[in-house]
């Protein structure tokens, strides 16, 4: 790993030109949540480290934009390889620094590698479109050439998926890479960066800063950087895609979420019940695909709904993410914690039926971890600053309608668009459901449709800022510009006259 020792801790510094860089200036604590206690420090690059590793982003590109991307491939099989030789350990990282249970993380993990997966098939998805004789001895075709540097910056949730959504399909697209990974959970991305760099990746192609603000700032502002990839919450996100754009690069900016499902009246009840609980309280919550409202269609709905949620968060085992046996970990920080209780405060003030109340919750042997208990709150209204904001915690929260077109108005008229679901058995209803949301990715009966790596990942609303999603298709597209060729051999000896028309 990527350390140094500082007053008998660890330090999580950067990784820069096929070396490990140490921090040079400031650092923050890095926690392990279940126990509260300060288990290393990471490095925050200041505006010159991070110019440091453009710089050698740069300096490689020419050449890896020439490497046959038969080549390239061939290393992010090789990188495969070794993430699926080394999951245990990156998983372990992810238990640690994040809290998930070690299955949620093995889950997250395995996500990741199917982007490098799907990376893996470059020399296809990148041949390009070829026409001939689109006039007489005139072809014509459009080539996709990569960037340039791009830069990912990534949030503390997925700390190794959501940089794997990137880093993986920039570079075998042929450009180069600098990561800015989150700074609360910094350890796994390091070691898939090791893990990179020994699958034979040249220097420079990739490099990971760890850092703040300064760091972003940077990865925005300076120009050599041609695009940025985005992952967290929508006020940055957006002043990610604004202070990009103008200056001048291409952005995508994924932000936050809250998700609804709809219930209704002839869902399969029992497995409505499966699926939310896995969807609202899987990984504390802490999932920009987590379903944070139940809108119930009709008051029948709703009574059968709660008594059956209500029995089943009874059951919720909640511990540290080192036991494979609970069904969920604690959150993130301390002051998330405070957040994230300070909603269920508010829901109460509010008006909201708190029907199952997670705080005073205690794990014994951990009293010091951020754990908060499954928590649940009925008769929700729009209007509740627990139903518009995105808590990002184990809470869920009931609205109850009567019809399913009241239920279909409130999604689309919230401010976030990433993900939906409906449980229903009615074909009819899903088909109109999904045809009509206005949201970016829809289950039915499927509680957290994330897209698998050959589709692609992306909300409507304040839950995206751009145009292209995230991995798949839109990765090439967003990681590589079009060129468009046409080319004419006139027949030798053959004299033709000036045309002053316009080609036609
Ligand atoms: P965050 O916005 O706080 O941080 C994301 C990244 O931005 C981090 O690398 C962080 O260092 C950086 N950052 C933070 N403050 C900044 C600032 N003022 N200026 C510049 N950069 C800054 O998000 P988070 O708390 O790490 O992650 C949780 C959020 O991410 C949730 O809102 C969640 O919904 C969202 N998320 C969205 C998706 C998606 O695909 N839409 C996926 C995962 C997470």
């Amino acid at each position: 790993m990527n350390t140094e020792a500082k007053a008998g801790i660890e330090t999580v510094g950067h990784f820069i030109k096929g070396k490990n860089v140490a921090g040079r200036g400031r650092s923050q604590n890095v926690f392990n949540p279940a126990t509260g206690k300060v288990i290393r420090q990471v490095a925050l690059a200041s505006k010159g480290t991070v110019e440091e590793a453009i710089a050698a982003a740069e300096a490689a590109y020419p050449a890896w934009r020439d490497t046959p991307v038969s080549k390239r491939a061939r290393i992010m099989f090789r990188f495969k390889e070794l993430l699926e030789q080394n999951a245990d350990r990156v998983v372990a990282l992810l238990t640690e620094e994040h809290g998930k249970v070690l299955h949620d993380a093995a889950g997250e993990f395995s996500r990741g590698v199917e982007i490098v997966e799907y990376a893996c098939g470059a020399p296809e998805f990148l041949k390009g479109e070829h026409s001939k004789n689109v006039g007489p001895a005139i072809d014509s075709w459009s080539e996709f050439q990569p960037l340039g540097v791009v830069a990912g910056i990534t949030p503390f949730n997925f700390p190794a998926m959501v940089p794997m959504w990137m880093f993986p399909m920039a570079i075998v697209c042929g450009n180069t890479f600098v990561l800015k990974p989150s700074e609360r959970d910094p350890s796994a991305p390091m070691m898939v960066a090791q893990l990179l760099h020994e699958s034979g990746l040249p220097e420079g192609v990739f490099n990971l800063v760890n850092g703040d603000k300064e760091a972003v700032d940077t990865l925005l502002t300076d120009p050599r950087v041609q695009a940025v990839s985005f992952v967290g919450s929508t006020p940055i996100a957006e002043y990610v895609y604004q202070t990009g754009g103008a200056n001048g690069k291409r952005v995508q900016a994924l932000g936050g979420a809250k998700n609804h499902a709809i219930v209704m009246p002839d869902a399969d009840m029992d497995n409505a019940v499966s699926a939310l609980m896995g969807a609202a309280y899987g990984s504390c919550g802490e999932r920009c695909m987590a379903i944070a409202v139940a809108v119930t269609v009709g008051e029948e709905t709703g009574d059968v709904l709660l008594g059956k949620l209500k029995a089943e968060l009874e059951q919720l085992k909640v511990g540290p993410g080192s036991d494979n046996s609970n069904d969920m970990g604690p959150l993130i920080t301390r002051q998330h914690f405070e957040r994230v209780k300070g909603y269920v405060d508010q829901g109460e003030r509010e008006g909201a039926e708190l029907v199952v109340d997670g705080r005073g919750f205690s794990v014994t042997g951990h009293e010091n971890g951020y754990f908060l208990g499954g928590t649940l709150f009925d008769r929700v209204t729009p209007e509740m600053k627990i139903y518009r904001d995105e808590i990002f915690g184990p809470v869920l929260c009931v609205v109850r309608v009567d019809t399913m077109q009241e239920a279909m108005d409130l999604i689309d008229q919230h401010a976030y668009g990433n993900g939906t679901c409906i449980f229903t058995r009615d074909g009819e209803a899903a088909r109109y459901f999904s045809d009509h949301i206005k949201v970016g990715m829809v289950g039915i009966n499927v509680p957290l449709p994330v897209p698998v790596a050959y589709h692609s990942f992306g909300g409507w609303k304040r839950s995206l800022f751009g145009d292209l999603y995230a991995y798949g298709p839109d990765a090439v597209r967003f990681y590589t510009r079009r060129k468009t060729i046409t080319q004419r051999w006139p027949s030798s000896g053959v004299r033709e006259g000036a045309q002053f028309s316009f080609p036609a």
